[in-house]
């Protein structure tokens, strides 16, 4: 585990500048750990992360990226998670297309502009399932984020842990053990990582919990 004065040393300063006032839901202590952990994934990546929202947490790994020489693939059908839908409580009425559909994408590339990210992360815009039917190359860093019902949380770790190479580091958000705190799924996920024997924890950080495989 690096410590933050250590991790931020290491990051682009526009891009964790830019990730710092970036929209979204990566506090600044889980986006700095997020971005340490990545620092320490074995060379030399690809690394890849599953819901890019408008780029927040994107800028955070992008920013350890520029430095590691690495290629960030984020991952987001840019039509928002369930809470983001009109009328629930995640909703930004800034962010719909001219047909009032939820559409994320023009905050991430205005992100990615800022940041000075746009050689370093490949924005891939589609169903996380549908991708990572067609993955075929080993990860280095994986990081989940994406829908946190039961079958899409369930379903991006059955379909994109495979494409974690040994050695390869596996970040989870919003992991809350105490359900008074959040949903089950991420916990879910996290859980059947550490049972199925095949990854140790590395470190927990707020929600976020970064495991490594064997
Ligand atoms: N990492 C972001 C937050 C991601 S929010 C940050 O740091 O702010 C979760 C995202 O997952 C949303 O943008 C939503 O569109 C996306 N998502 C939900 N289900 C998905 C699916 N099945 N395929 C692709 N993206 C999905
Ligand atoms: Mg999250």
């Amino acid at each position: 585990v690096v410590r933050p004065a250590a991790v931020i040393a290491r990051l682009d300063a526009r891009a964790l500048a830019t990730a710092r006032a970036a929209r979204g839901f990566m506090p600044d202590e889980e986006g700095l750990a997020l971005a340490g952990a990545a620092l320490t994934a074995p060379r030399p990546g690809p690394w890849l992360e599953v819901g890019s929202y408008c780029g927040r947490s994107t800028a955070y790994l992008g920013a350890a990226a520029v430095g590691c020489g690495t290629t960030l693939v984020t991952v987001d059908h840019h039509r928002g998670s369930e809470e983001n839908q009109p009328g629930e409580q995640y909703h930004d009425t800034d962010l719909v297309d001219d047909a009032g559909r939820v559409d994320t994408l023009p905050g991430l590339r205005r992100t990615l502009r800022d940041a000075g990210l746009e050689r370093t992360v490949v924005a891939i815009v589609g169903p996380s399932p549908t991708v990572a039917a067609i993955w075929a190359t080993p990860l280095s860093f994986l990081f989940l984020d994406g829908g946190h019902s039961p079958a899409v949380q369930h379903g991006d770790f059955d379909s994109w842990s495979p494409h974690l190479r040994r050695g390869g580091l596996l970040a989870i958000h919003d992991v809350f053990p105490d359900p008074r705190d959040g949903g089950r799924p991420p916990y879910e996920i996290y859980l059947r990582a550490l049972d199925s024997g095949d990854f140790g924890e590395v470190s927990a950080t707020g929600s976020l919990r970064v495991l490594r495989r064997r």
